[in-house]
């Protein structure tokens, strides 16, 4: 089942080596009668970031286009780091995104199934109980050049381990005492395969267990066996994970399981971006960034905070694909995508962000006059609405000087302009405070040039927006930029750290803008084009007595002139 995806214009499925071998094994009928089933395993540890949304995509999009289902599996094996916040956070988000799935599952709930497994492997010699400590362990495992060494503990009796084990799950033994291995082979060039670590002791109170155990399986042991469990066909999962299949594949034939299988792609990296949890969470702990949601942040909160769309996004990750090489993508990719839906979606509004008055002197005092604009040119059906216009408006500040440089077409002492939809006005002096700032713009308007036209075909080059003072409301308005400003963030000299890479003018805050008064009705799910300025949304700090609004993106497209270069 999908969500509010009806009304999204998304691109064709584009070719990936992903659908290809899901059809391949439809068309061999490699399951039988069973249907394609995925799933999506998060660690309950962090917030989903874009990079998630792209297996989410290929994970809940593949099973969709194939009948298949999907499941939400909450990979939760690191009591310590995991948390309930996490998991309400993870659901969120991917019903943002506009996906559903099957059955919502739990590692944990496994933790029964997979210690027996786990008996079932001592039992048959494939699996001991190590005393080594975990240096030790390291040291024993060797390098990509040197084989492993084994442990002095590996050819413990089966009754000895099963003793043993069982005694480390009845918690008689302290957290690093010993660990359960799988007996493989210690001299494999794949290091996964020497002996890999099972289970480990951990006296920890786990979010949904409880203090039920005081064993975790590690990653290796508990995906492949829970994929199996759920007769998951097809295990989606990025390329750093390529290294770890014969394993998977190992456990699934030694306990003749269901055949679930492993297919890595290329994880998705963004310039000027961190995708990874770990850092991310630091960024947050740290007080960087304004908590997870921070519209600065790649995660799926911020963007959706941000003013990003899940229509958009998905159309972004369909277009960017799935390959087995990593890669990485220009933000400005995601971020034309975005300007695309919005330019579509988004209604129009006039909003002065650096605000400085503009006084029509030959104006009549208290006219007022309610100019009808289109809501969206883009969409007729978006309908127009009436915008007060006075005698005294806002302009911004940019859009003025007393001395203009040679091509600043824009208004300055004796030039002309267009007010939007309004009228031909010429300035023609300026007030100024103590300081010396301009703090008054006097002009004169020529009624005869009324919805913005040219009276006598007199041209001016410049058309600005503007705000009634008498109407306007007052808001803060949010300006956001790259958090990065290099585009590897992790480009940094010799005993540095991402954190000398952040950019120190990422959030501009502008306390009194001014905005005409239709978006006093603004609402969360409203999406504006503020005219020349750029996309704009509500922030939920918003209340009834402050608006509060964030840029989404600037007008500006480059991506649409690095394809164009590009000749695409
Ligand atoms: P991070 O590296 O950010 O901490 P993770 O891989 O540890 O992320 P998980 O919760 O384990 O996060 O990931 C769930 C799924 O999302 C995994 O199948 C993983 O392969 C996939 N995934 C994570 N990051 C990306 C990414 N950047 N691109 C594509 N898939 C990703
Ligand atoms: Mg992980």
């Amino acid at each position: 089942m999908t969500l509010n995806r009806s009304e999204a214009p998304e691109t064709p499925a584009l070719s990936n080596f992903l659908r290809d071998i899901i059809a391949e094994d439809v068309r061999t009928r490699k399951y039988g009668d069973a249907t394609i089933q995925t799933r999506f395993p998060p660690e309950p540890n962090g917030y989903l970031h874009i990079g998630h949304a792209k297996a989410i995509c290929l994970d809940f999009g593949l099973a969709d286009e194939f009948g298949g289902k999907t499941n939400l599996r909450f990979d939760d094996t690191n009591p310590e780091k995991e948390e309930q916040e996490y998991v309400d956070s993870i659901q969120r988000d991917i019903h943002w995104l506009g996906f559903d799935w099957e059955r919502l599952c739990f590692a944990s709930d496994y933790f029964g199934q997979l210690y027996e497994w786990a008996l079932q492997l001592i039992r048959a010699g494939k699996a001991y109980v190590d005393d080594l400590s975990a240096d030790q362990i390291r040291q024993y495992r060797g390098t990509l050049t040197e084989p492993g060494k084994e442990s002095p503990w590996r050819n413990r009796s089966v009754e000895e381990n099963l003793d043993l084990f069982q005694r480390m799950k009845a918690g008689e033994f302290s957290d690093g005492s010993r660990v359960l291995r799988a007996k493989i082979d210690m001299a494999s060039p794949n290091l996964n395969m020497r002996d890999p670590v099972m289970y480990r002791i951990l006296h920890a109170t786990h979010h949904r267990t409880g203090d039920d155990w005081c064993i975790y399986p590690m990653y290796d042991y508990a995906h492949g066996q829970s994929d199996s469990i759920e007769q998951v066909t097809h295990s989606m999962c990025s390329l750093e994970f390529a290294d770890h299949q014969p394993l998977y594949r190992w456990f699934i034939e030694q306990l003749g399981i269901f055949p679930s299988q492993q297919i890595e792609f290329d994880r998705l990296s963004l310039t000027y971006t961190l995708l990874s949890k770990r850092k991310l969470l630091q960024l947050v702990k740290e007080g960087f960034v304004n908590g997870w949601d921070d519209p600065r942040m790649p995660t799926l909160s911020g963007l959706r905070r941000r003013g990003f769309s899940p229509e958009a996004l998905r159309t972004f990750i369909n277009t960017v694909g799935a390959s087995r090489t990593n890669g990485i993508v220009d933000i400005e990719m995601l971020e034309h995508f975005q300007r695309d839906y919005l330019n579509r979606r988004a209604r129009r509004a006039m909003a002065v962000l650096r605000p400085l008055k503009l006084i029509i002197d030959n104006y009549p005092e208290n006219q007022v006059e309610h100019v009808e604009v289109q809501n969206n040119p883009e969409d007729p059906s978006a309908g127009t609405r009436l915008v007060p216009f006075s005698r005294e408006i806002y302009i911004e500040m940019d859009d003025f000087r007393e001395l203009p440089p040679p091509k600043y077409y824009r208004l300055s002492p004796g030039k002309e302009v267009r007010l939007r939809n309004a009228y031909f006005v010429t300035a023609h002096s300026i007030v100024k405070d103590s300081a010396g700032n301009i703090v008054e713009v006097h002009c004169t308007y020529d009624p005869a040039s009324r919805g913005g036209n040219s009276p006598d075909g007199r041209k001016v080059k410049s058309t600005m927006h503007w705000v009634s003072a008498a109407h306007a409301i007052s808001a803060e308005v949010r300006l956001y930029d790259k958090l990065f400003s290099k585009p590897d963030p992790n480009d940094v000299p010799e005993g540095g750290t991402f954190l000398d890479n952040l950019n120190p003018d990422s959030l501009q805050i502008l306390a009194d803008a001014r905005l005409e008064p239709s978006l006093a009705g603004a609402t969360a799910e409203d999406r504006y084009q503020f005219e020349r300025v750029g996309y704009f949304c509500l922030d939920p700090d918003s209340s009834e007595t402050k608006k509060v609004f964030n840029r989404t993106l600037p007008l500006k497209d480059s991506w649409a002139k690095i394809e164009k270069k590009a000749g695409v």
